[in-house]
């Protein structure tokens, strides 16, 4: 349903994209993973067809992106990263507005427009200013005014920033809605770990280069038994994660005063390390391995 190859993209010398493929088939939850600068929004301004990338191609629903712009927005529905709706109109005028720039009008918007205020829950907001509504109810005005013209696939800039927890889970539920009942296949980017880890598959996107691909199940799984991370005594991470390499044969990798270590039997070498080192450790954690995990395994840098 998305095809993208050898996509490179540079402003002037400033290089955002770097030879990025990958493929998303039809009705699936595909997420761009990455921390700011990683070149989310210059993908996602190619597929959207809002410009033409310097190398490469990408194509949504068979048409090229470059080529054929108009039968690409036909297809696709976007909500970008920063907010597009009329905060002095209604939730209702919203989307009146839109359905006419597409063309629609009469009984044929207003069904359109009862089926997406349906499907994004916001049927009893119809005749809020958008002004009085919550930032996640805002984002679900934003998705149905992008559904309007039933497009098949929807890109989605970072749609979750600024929401809390509980409004992003809310928010991804009626995504998951979406792609169950209409079949709609969904392409979002993110940098924040747990939207990533609800999407069907993702990519890693570091300084415009894919770093790993995959669904979340498979990323994580690829990093074996636990994750170790230490916080070192007198914020000297680096100098305790080279001792830590000579004396258990492991990598150990320093960020932001932690040392964090994959291993097997992580409670083992807890318990070996502490005794090694005393005073040099101020707390220790284990977990199972996480994207987080996977971004700094494959960069050796955090994402947040
Ligand atoms: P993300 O959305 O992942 O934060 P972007 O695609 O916005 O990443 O940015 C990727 C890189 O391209 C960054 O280094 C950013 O500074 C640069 N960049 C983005 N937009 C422009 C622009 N219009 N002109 C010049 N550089 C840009
Ligand atoms: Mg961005």
């Amino acid at each position: 349903m998305i095809e993208v190859r050898n996509l490179t993209h540079r402003y002037g010398d400033r290089v955002a994209l770097s030879n990025v493929g990958f493929e998303v088939t039809p009705g699936e939850i595909f997420g761009l993973l990455g921390p700011n600068g990683g070149g989310k929004s210059t993908l996602f301004r190619v597929l959207a067809t809002m410009m033409a990338p310097t190398e490469g191609r990408a194509a949504i629903a068979g048409h090229d992106v470059v080529r054929e712009p108009a039968a690409v927005r036909r297809k696709v529905g976007v909500v970008f990263q920063t907010q597009s709706l009329d905060k002095a109109l209604t939730v209702e005028e919203n989307l009146r507005a839109q359905g006419h720039l597409h063309g629609l009008s009469g009984v044929t918007l207003r069904e359109r427009m009862e089926g997406a205020m349906a499907r994004l829950g916001i049927k009893d907001r119809r005749k809020d200013l958008v002004e009085t509504l919550s930032g996640g109810l805002r984002r679900r005005v934003e998705i149905a005014k992008a559904l309007l013209h039933r497009p098949q696939v929807l890109l989605m800039d970072e749609a979750s920033t600024g929401l809390d927890p509980a409004a992003r889970r809310d928010l991804s539920r009626h995504v998951e809605e979406l792609r169950a009942q209409d079949g709609v296949t969904i392409l979002l980017t993110t940098h924040i770990l747990e939207e990533a880890g609800r999407c069907d598959r993702l990519i890693l996107l570091h300084q415009g280069r894919i770093v790993a691909a995959g669904s979340p199940g498979d990323l994580c799984a690829r990093i074996g038994g636990d994750v170790v991370v230490l916080q070192a005594a007198a914020d000297d991470a680096q100098t305790l994660a080279a001792q830590i390499e000579q004396r258990f044969a492991v990598r150990a990798a320093a960020l932001d005063g932690r040392v964090r270590v994959e291993i097997e039997n992580g409670h083992r070498f807890i318990a070996d390390v502490v005794e090694a080192f005393p005073g040099a450790i101020e707390s220790v954690g284990l977990h199972k391995p996480s994207l987080e995990d996977v971004f700094m395994k494959e960069t050796g840098a955090g994402i947040a």
